[in-house]
């Protein structure tokens, strides 16, 4: 019987987890490995802020893969063995394949000096793991307030800073919330009224922001930037920018600058025609893609198609990006910021439509998890 092995189930792998059962019927084994349940970015701020509990944002995904007759392993590859085309993994497992698709994902990179208090914006259960680290802060007996640090102004550590500041008063501290970005305005990159909207967003949520601080190590409790200035804080969040994850390395395939596994418009390795990918464990040859998920999820098909066609000796299916993504960040006050290319709008109507394309996106895959 043919192998076909899913190295993780994110938001690249989980529309090919939902239909495991065109892998059974055609008699090929399909074998998702995952440390985890997936978690969803988009309602994952919220989540933080207190808005959505923890199981709205989750599939379990050894439940979806099963219902269609594939099977599930809950672990971590270490490394991939091109040659040999094997996968070993953490639980020093190894599992031999015909073809391989890799949705890892990302994370941001490490600050030297990192303690147990300081939390990476992924996997984004660290968000939920965060939301109750801040919760037992604000309720020790303290008249200082508990100091949140979060290093990174881009749209994952404005949500972040922003959707804490929705806590509001939780116990009996309150919560002194800085952010520290290496740019010279929030959100850089993105069209500059959409950083200003932003920063008034989070003045206004009485979030501290410092501008040309680029957040270079940790020391204790200190968060220390690279001109030397020294933050204190109790908690620090990790949201300086997503990187490919480093198991991608393994592969000893070629990858782009950061890492990320370098695949063809049929999001196949252009190294090795067994092994296929999606979402930000890999780099799109033919342009250059940012990480978001609203990309993998549209990868998603294709790697399906690709991969049933692969092995059947059929045509593969190039992947087409959208020119244009739209984009809503949660600002954690009711109100959601829409962009699109240079188009850019604050308004209610956005936080609900967000809400709306969230909850029915994984609604779609928790209702057969469920069933
Ligand atoms: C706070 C935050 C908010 C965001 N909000 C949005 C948003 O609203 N809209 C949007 O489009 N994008 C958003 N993004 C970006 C989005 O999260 C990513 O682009 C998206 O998750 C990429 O999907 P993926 O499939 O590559 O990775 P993921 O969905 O992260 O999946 C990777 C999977 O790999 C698994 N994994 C990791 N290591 C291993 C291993 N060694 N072995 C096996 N499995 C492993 C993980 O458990 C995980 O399930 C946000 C990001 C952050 C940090």
């Amino acid at each position: 019987m043919a192998r076909i092995v899913l190295a993780g189930a994110g938001h690249a792998h989980l529309h090919i987890v939902k239909r495991a059962a065109e892998f059974y019927r055609r008699g090929i084994e399909l074998l998702v490995i995952a440390p985890e349940a997936f978690w969803y970015s988009g309602l994952a701020t919220g989540m933080l802020g207190g808005r959505y509990p923890p199981e709205l944002d989750q599939v379990d995904v050894e439940t979806l893969v099963r219902s269609g007759g594939g099977l599930a392993m809950r672990d971590r590859v270490r490394h991939i063995d091109v040659d040999r085309q094997r996968v070993d993994l953490e639980s020093g497992a190894s599992l031999v394949y015909d073809l391989l698709s890799l949705d890892l994902g990302s994370a941001p990179s490490e600050i030297p000096g990192t303690t147990d208090q300081v939390y990476g914006v992924k996997p984004i259960s660290n968000l939920l793991r965060l939301h109750d680290e801040v919760r037992r802060l604000a309720t020790i007996p303290d008249h200082a307030p508990a100091r949140i640090v979060v290093a990174g102004g881009g749209p994952a550590g404005c949500e972040v800073a922003a959707n804490l500041a929705a806590l509001g008063e939780l116990g009996q501290r309150p919560l002194e919330i800085s952010i520290l970005t290496s740019r010279n305005q929030l959100l850089a990159g993105l069209p500059t009224r959409a950083g200003a909207i932003t920063e008034q967003r989070l003045i206004q949520g009485g979030i501290n922001i410092l501008y040309c601080a680029a957040v270079r190590s940790i020391q204790q409790n200190f968060a220390v930037t690279e001109d030397g200035r020294r933050m204190p804080f109790d908690v620090l969040v990790n949201a300086t920018g997503l990187k490919p994850s480093p198991v991608v390395s393994t592969t000893g395939l070629p990858t782009d600058m950061d890492g990320g596994l370098l695949v063809d418009r049929f999001l196949r390795s252009v190294g090795d025609p067994r092994i296929f990918g999606g979402g930000d464990c890999v780099s799109f040859a033919a342009r250059d893609l940012p990480k978001l998920g609203v990309y993998a999820v549209r990868e998603a098909p294709v790697l399906l198609h690709n991969l049933l066609a692969a092995q059947e000796g059929r045509i593969l299916k190039p992947y087409a990006p959208q020119r244009r993504a739209l984009m809503i960040l949660n600002l954690g006050d009711g109100t959601g910021l829409a962009i699109r290319g240079g188009w850019v709008l604050k308004s209610r109507a956005c936080a609900w439509l967000k809400d709306w394309i969230d909850r029915a996106f994984v609604g779609r895959y928790q209702d057969l998890s469920r069933s």
